[in-house]
């Protein structure tokens, strides 16, 4: 298979800063888009994955998986886009597509597994697949997104994960006009559900460790904000809400929300991945048949539906604009919950 050498950003260890590498790009197949990477959201997940959190990160790590650019190339049996069009790459680049979830447009729950647009098993080349923090990416059509003109493309690039990430429970559990939703955590995908679940018309309460973020989550759409820390604006809330959206992503007790759960209502994890401590109390739940859950992103489909929802209502991120050479700073700030509320990288400044 022709290759094409392009530059990257990548790293080679767990503990290695984030610098200038080489990787290969397979040409366009019939089926696949070639696509000129415009600007790349900065996700926790490439935190984690860079530096092997959840284990498995196979070296080099080329991280980015909210991805926006232009398209340059198309196989010869693509229908979906043209040459010159705005579109999108999320976290999957392809998946088994014959499977029951895949048929039911489910790919992210592939029963064979999707392929993550960075480290997994590239089918293609045969290396780990290597994310958005790279000056093009070559990806079947059917993983490709129409991005809306109306939106400004920088802002969008969070959608393709922190939106369709949120976006896709708040479906699920059918928020609508008058649900009652909080969010828990102030950050990439904090500000997005905020954003979405105002969208779609219910009232949003965000749950925060931080005070000083409570004005900007007003800003952002939220009703009210309980810091998590303060017992009596825990329990002032308690028996509240139909859906929980926690995108904490690390290990912390759960339990103090679910007291603050409806009767039938779900708190659903989308950030921690592991086993959670202290131990899930099951009284609250028992007594309330309340659920405790988690979601992966969302499917294709759904993931077009949520980027025409946010063309329709204006809806994009808040970003802040940092050039590729800045990754490395960007992750120290983000560990210090100092994002408002995603970075974005430019891409030309890797282009250069
Ligand atoms: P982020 O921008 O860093 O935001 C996380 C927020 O959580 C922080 O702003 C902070 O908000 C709160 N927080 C951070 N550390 C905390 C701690 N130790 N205890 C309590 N709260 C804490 O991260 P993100 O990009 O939104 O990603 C969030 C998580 O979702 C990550 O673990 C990421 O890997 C995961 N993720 C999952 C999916 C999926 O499909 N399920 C998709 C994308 C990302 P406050 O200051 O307001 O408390
Ligand atoms: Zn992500």
């Amino acid at each position: 298979m022709q290759t094409e050498s392009i530059k990257a950003f990548g790293t080679e260890s767990p503990i290695a800063d984030l610098k200038e590498i080489a990787i290969a790009r397979r040409s366009v197949m019939p089926t696949d888009v070639a696509i000129d990477i415009l600007y790349c959201g900065v996700c926790h997940s490439d935190l984690h994955t860079a530096r092997n959190d959840w284990g498995g990160s196979e070296y080099p790590v080329v991280p980015g998986h909210e991805i926006v650019g232009r398209v340059i190339n198309i196989g010869s049996q693509v229908t979906k886009v043209k040459v010159g069009d705005l579109v999108g790459v999320g976290c999957m680049v392809d998946s088994c597509r014959t499977c029951e979830s895949c048929q039911q447009d489910l790919e992210q729950y592939c029963l064979t597994g999707h392929t993550g647009t960075y480290n997994d098993p590239d089918p293609h080349l045969g290396t780990q697949t290597y994310g958005g923090y790279s000056e093009k990416v070559v990806v079947d059509e059917h993983f490709v997104l129409r991005v809306p003109e109306n939106l400004d493309p920088a802002a969008v690039a969070p959608l393709l994960c922190a939106g369709i990430t949120t976006w896709s429970p708040l479906k699920h559990w059918n928020v609508k006009e008058g649900s009652k939703v909080a969010v828990i955590g102030l950050g990439g995908l904090g500000h997005m559900a905020i954003k979405l679940a105002k969208g779609l018309g219910a009232s949003v309460t965000l749950f925060s460790r931080t005070p000083e973020k409570s004005g900007d989550a007003k800003v952002l759409g939220a009703d009210e904000v309980i810091i998590s820390t303060d017992k009596a604006q825990m329990k002032s809330v308690r028996g509240k809400f139909d859906l929980i959206i926690d995108t904490v992503p690390y290990v912390h007790d759960v339990n103090p929300y679910i007291s603050t759960l409806a009767i039938s209502g779900t708190l659903v994890l989308v950030g921690y991945l592991g086993g959670l401590e202290p131990v899930l109390n099951t009284v609250p739940m028992i007594l309330g048949r309340k659920s405790v859950s988690a979601s992966v992103i969302g499917g294709i489909a759904e993931t077009q539906e949520m980027l025409d929802f946010c063309s329709e209502h204006g809806i994009v991120s808040d970003i802040e604009m940092i050039k590729m050479q800045d990754i490395n700073e960007a992750y120290e700030r983000m560990l210090k919950s100092d994002v408002k509320y995603r970075f974005v990288i430019d891409m030309a400044s890797l282009k250069g």
